[in-house]
């Protein structure tokens, strides 16, 4: 992935005329990952269509360029293109396009077989396709009496090949779009008053902001787009390029949700605009952290446990603090920085996010103990030891991710949260956290309460989730993902 490549590609300047540029890429099949072209193309010299992204390494991330819109009068790019293969559906599947669709040409059709409310239609729930449909159109949803039920966003390689934009018999035209995005930047700025306490929180939270597929989070002056469907992976220039005015930021970067390609049938690196540093720092309640845009899990940085983070400080005064699957460091850092914990150990199996929480731990000018480490080993490692703590945090990563997966991630969570249990200090404090959406809380709730060692009393003291930027969609209970039980044991 590290090997650059410096590349020779031809494109109609504003002209017409074909002009040479000359860029370095870190991989020619990455090229040819973003852009599909053939590969023989690739070897020396490039020809792309105008309006396609350029993309350029630096630090790890990609960026985009629009090189020369379209303009109404523009030469046709085949002119200068004549070696340029007939494009893959691939190819174009990638291709960046506005919110709405340019023409009013009439939308394709999709039948659905049973009532149409909640966000997410599966294939199974779909009848009839309209031959026209595109992979990442927006298309019409019916009924099996042709009448209209909404306006959602198609992929027929996708589980879920429609998420539902907007029911009823009005498409989402550019005002919609605007309304949504304003609405939901509305509730962070103006309701939850987000700015006075951090410049890191989710902007847009997919289908609790009616926009299903998309997350986006504000980091600063960047807004970091994760997108679940290729629809929205399609959308995400304009989308950011909309949000950027309301939210006053500079820099975006797009970037595809996790397994993209088995869940959508798409691959694409993440990807930001020119001039994006690789690494930027965010302040949450006074505390800074540094947020890695390439190499980072997610967005980057995980603003759904802040109020949690500041909770957790209340409880350390003076303790000790374990936190378990620490990533860059969240909980480790505000128990320090915010809290005044004598000590405090993050576990965390990545290596590099293990290194971005000593980084963190500097500039906040703390000590931490920071292990790269298998929470599991670390634990019984302990246990061995006869090691306790005060306070412990276990915030593990998503143990379920499909339902072929429950069974096996109730097992973990159970023995995660045993083995951390036996680690807490007699009336000691555990944060236990689940982030699977397949788990709900009445489930998480009874595997936690098995957990313990019998004798050992147990209160829960709060049941609660993610801060408040990140609402629950009352139509969609599987956007309650995280789950959080404060225990205290005697
Ligand atoms: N609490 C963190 C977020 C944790 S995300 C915060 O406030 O920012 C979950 C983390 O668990 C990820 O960083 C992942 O790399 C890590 N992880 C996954 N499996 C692990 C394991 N077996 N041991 C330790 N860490 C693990």
């Amino acid at each position: 992935m590290n090997r650059k490549t410096l590349v020779n590609f031809i494109l109609p300047g504003p002209t017409g005329a074909a002009e040479r540029h000359q860029s370095t890429l870190f991989d020619a099949s990455d090229l040819w990952g973003m852009c599909k072209r053939s590969s023989r193309s690739l070897k020396k010299t490039i020809v792309l269509r105008p309006q396609t992204r350029v993309v350029v390494m630096q630090d790890g991330i990609h960026y985009y360029r629009r090189m020369h819109p379209k303009r109404p009068n523009s030469p046709s790019p085949q002119r200068h293109d004549n070696r340029r293969p007939p494009a893959s559906p691939a190819f174009d599947r990638l291709i960046q396009r506005p919110v709405c669709p340019e023409d009013d040409r009439p939308l394709p059709k999709i039948v659905a077989k049973g009532a149409v409310w909640h966000p997410f239609l599966f294939r199974r729930q779909l009848g009839d396709f309209d031959p026209k449909a595109q992979p990442g159109d927006l298309v019409e949803v019916v009924n099996t009496s042709g009448i209209t039920q909404g306006f959602g966003l198609f992929n027929p390689k996708a589980e879920i090949a429609v998420r539902l934009l907007r029911t009823g018999v009005n498409q989402p035209d550019d005002v919609w779009w605007s309304e949504r995005m304003e609405s939901a930047v509305a509730l962070r700025r103006e309701v939850l008053k987000l700015d006075s306490v951090t410049d890191a929180y989710r902007v847009i939270h997919a289908e609790a902001d009616g926009l299903p597929g998309l997350v986006v989070d504000k980091f600063g002056d960047v807004l970091v787009a994760e997108c679940f469907s290729l629809g929205m992976y399609q959308r995400a220039e304009a989308i950011l390029s909309m949000l950027e005015p309301i939210c006053g930021t500079r820099h975006g970067v797009m970037r595809p949700g996790p397994n993209s390609i088995d869940h959508e049938g798409f691959m694409a690196v993440p990807t930001g605009s020119e001039g994006l540093p690789a690494k930027s720092t965010i302040q949450e309640f006074g505390t800074q952290f540094r947020v890695d845009f390439a190499g980072g899990h997610k967005t980057g940085f995980y603003c759904d446990q802040r109020d949690n983070r500041k909770k957790l400080a209340e409880f350390c005064a003076g303790k000790s603090v374990l936190d378990l699957c620490c990533y860059t460091g969240g909980f480790a850092v505000q128990a320090k920085k915010l809290g005044q914990a004598e000590d405090v150990t993050g576990v965390e199996l990545d290596e590099s996010a293990a290194a971005l929480a000593r980084d963190n731990a500097k500039l906040n000018k703390i000590k931490l103990n920071i292990v790269q480490a298998d929470a599991f080993s670390y634990m019984r490692d302990m246990l061995r030891n006869g090691k306790k703590y005060d306070v412990v945090v276990l915030d593990p990563p998503k143990l379920i991710r499909s339902r072929d997966e429950i069974e096996d991630g109730r097992r973990k969570y159970y023995d995660f949260n045993r083995l951390a249990m036996q680690l807490v200090a007699p009336d000691g404090i555990l944060l236990t956290c689940s982030c699977s959406g397949l788990l709900d809380l009445a489930e998480f709730s009874k595997i936690v309460c098995a957990a313990p060692e019998f004798g050992r009393r147990v209160q829960v003291l709060i049941k609660g989730g993610a801060a408040a930027d990140h609402p629950i969609a009352t139509i969609c209970p599987e956007s309650e993902y995280l789950k959080t039980m404060w225990l205290r044991l005697e």
